[in-house]
């Protein structure tokens, strides 16, 4: 490729992504004397889907309820994640999260406080104690900011709105990447001895989602096209409160912060249906009338958690099933009410309003009711997906040399189901190991690999492809809507064999219809181009989310089938790997989980009474 077709970079790392990962990953590595580092990202700086976030980040520091502790916080993401985590990372991410969030602060974050000036917690599904530090409900905003004004500091230099396409490797290891600015559709090429991917999630790939515009899967397809493996990409997560009315707004997030106020969920009679299926495991932790659940939100330590508050697959399975019911809202929810804590907290009104600012807002401009005196309509929305990358816990190292990965599209912290707050607390531990070893790794490997002519040519090529062809019958646009419907109605919330195969094989008609599909106008500008190379991304991980979903048999957290409604001791030992064929095929296979150490095993026994 002629060198003057695009603009050459060179870094020892190589940040793909400005989230919360990338950002942290990205300060983290230029700490290492001697380490340049290059952050690129798909949008602004600030922009990135993490500033979304807004109940808070979990970490057990303790502040509201001294009980709290790593063990506990361990336990309870296990016991979410139905045991299928990555049990290293689990122990990392709670040891490590509290000194995580006490840098934010002393990085200038302003977490909302205790009495006594502490970092104030919140309540949050599955977590036993008060564990959430937060902003309000904007923590994701205040969590960029702070990571952002700290970052530019430190020597970073970032490339916005440009979007990798491939990954560059020199044998076996990685050596850059290709990409491509969204204004002016110029390529550039990265030259890097280690590479980060903090590229979020996917769930774009499915038609009603909390997920920006940004999550099409592209570090999860970089990765796999590059040789890494992929794990449990069936556990994707349906939050189960989106908003649902009116259609333009379907999907986007009403925090679990409503419920961790003290926010209700009822059916359409009245009836607050969460009491009515609470899961064995749960029972012990869960309280069994209204009045025991509202003092638990309220701090009082001998109360438990009201069912409101059981994990997201429970609670939005509980919630499709008031709906096939009949029992729904007019608009095919059912109701979240928080005003009716008003008359048992001070201040009323002004009190769920300094809560619960963004939510109000959100309400009023979008949907026209005011959440402080009518309950809200909700339903589940695709919000997180805790498979991706295969990463070695300790160094977030994937499995291929110099290529590392954090944060959502990486997988191992969440096994089966995410516990909300584990996200962004997980961008900032694994954030920051995954910009360490990788700055380890650039110093170990003095030179960076060679980069591949031919490796360029094939990028570029297969970049502008969709401007040769002629026309198609289907625009790029209409075949992502093909594949929303597709996962949205196939491989949703409650699975069943024959309608994944289905799926299986409608992705791979619409892979045909992507590989020839055309774009056109020119490079500059063209969000057509861009959604045309966006596919391919799409198409990967939905394949991989699907066939996933066909082999493991049984149903575990985020991966709920119809046809297999229990857990199977068999499927609790494996999780499930793809990779990408010498012949460009998906190989599905399955790998045994480390036996857990004897002391995390007690620490998860005694805990669990
Ligand atoms: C509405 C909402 C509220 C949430 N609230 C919470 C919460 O309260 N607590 C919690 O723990 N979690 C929460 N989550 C989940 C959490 O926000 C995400 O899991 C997390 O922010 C993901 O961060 P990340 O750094 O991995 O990726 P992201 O923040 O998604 O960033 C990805 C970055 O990669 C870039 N990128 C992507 N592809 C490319 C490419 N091909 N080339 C270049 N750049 C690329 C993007 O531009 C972006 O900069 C929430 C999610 C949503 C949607």
């Amino acid at each position: 490729m002629n060198p003057d077709a695009y603009k050459s970079h060179e870094y020892d790392v190589l940040v793909i992504g400005a989230g919360g990962a990338g950002l942290r990953a990205a300060i983290e590595a230029a700490a290492a004397p001697g380490v340049s580092v290059g952050l690129v990202c798909k949008s602004l700086l600030g922009k990135a889907h993490t500033v979304m976030a807004e109940g808070g980040m979990a970490a057990a520091l303790a502040n509201v309820d001294e009980r709290d502790s790593w063990r506990t916080h361990f336990a309870d993401t296990m016991r979410g994640g139905q045991y299928v985590n990555n049990w290293r990372m689990a122990e990392l991410h709670a040891k490590e999260a509290p000194d995580r969030v006490r840098e934010l602060e002393a990085w200038g974050a302003m977490f909302d406080r205790t009495k006594d000036g502490k970092i104030l917690q919140r309540n949050f599904g599955g977590h036993r104690y008060p564990r959430l530090a937060h902003v309000g409900d904007r923590t994701g905003l205040e969590m960029i900011r702070t990571l952002q004004d700290h970052g530019i500091h430190q020597g970073i230099q970032v490339h916005m709105e440009l979007t990798v396409v491939a990954l560059l490797k020199d044998g076996e290891r990685v050596c850059g990447a290709f990409a491509y600015e969204r204004e002016r559709g110029y390529f550039h090429v990265f030259r890097a001895k280690a590479v980060v991917l903090a590229t979020g999630g996917i769930g774009r790939a499915y038609k009603i989602t909390s997920n920006s515009w940004e999550c099409t899967g592209d570090g999860h397809t970089l990765a796999y096209d590059a040789g890494a493996e992929l794990i449990d990409m069936e556990f994707v997560q349906f939050h189960p409160t989106g908003m649902v009315w009116p259609p333009s707004v379907r999907g986007i997030l009403v925090t679990e912060g409503v419920r961790g106020e003290g926010g209700i969920l009822k059916n359409k009679e009245g009836r607050r249906f969460m009491f009515d299926d609470v899961p064995d495991n749960y029972k012990p932790q869960t309280a069994d009338n209204e009045e025991e659940g509202w003092r638990y939100t309220q701090g009082d330590k001998t109360a438990r958690r009201p069912p409101e508050l059981l994990t997201r697959d429970h609670v939005a399975r509980c919630i499709v099933r008031e709906i096939k019911a009949g029992r729904g809202s007019p608009h095919g929810g059912v109701f979240l009410d928080i005003a009716w804590i008003k008359p048992r907290v001070k201040g009323g009104e002004e009190h769920i309003k300094k809560k619960l600012p963004s939510m109000y807002h959100q309400f009023i401009k979008l949907a026209n009711v005011d959440i402080t005196k009518e309950p809200m309509e909700v339903g589940p929305t695709t919000h997180y997906v805790m498979g991706g990358i295969r990463v070695d816990a300790d160094t977030q190292m994937s499995t291929v040399s110099g290529l590392f990965a954090a944060g959502e599209c990486a997988a191992g912290i969440n096994g089966a189901n995410r516990l909300g707050g584990n996200s962004l607390s997980d961008l900032l531990v694994f954030g920051k190991r995954a910009g360490e070893y990788a700055a380890k790794f650039a110093r170990e490997h003095g030179t960076a690999g060679k980069i591949d002519e031919a490796q360029l040519d094939a990028a570029a090529k297969r970049a502008l492809a969709p401007f040769e062809r002629e026309g198609s019958a289907d625009g790029p646009y209409q075949i992502q809507h093909q594949l929303q419907d597709t996962m949205q109605n196939l491989v949703g919330i409650v699975r069943v064999e024959e309608e994944m195969a289905r799926a299986v094989d409608e992705i791979g008609k619409l892979r045909q219809k992507a590989d020839t599909v055309a774009v056109k106008g020119n490079r500059e500008y063209n969000p057509g181009w861009s959604t045309a190379l966006d596919l391919h991304n799409l198409l990967t991980v939905s394949e991989a989310v699907a066939r996933s979903a066909m082999l493991r048999k049984e149903s575990r957290g985020g991966h709920f089938r119809a046809d297999f409604e229990k857990k199977s001791d068999e499927w609790s030992k494996k999780n499930i790997v793809l990779k990408k064929g010498g012949d460009g095929s998906m190989q599905i296979s399955t790998a045994p989980i480390k036996e857990m150490p004897a002391e995390l095993k007690a620490i998860i026994e005694s805990e669990a009474k």
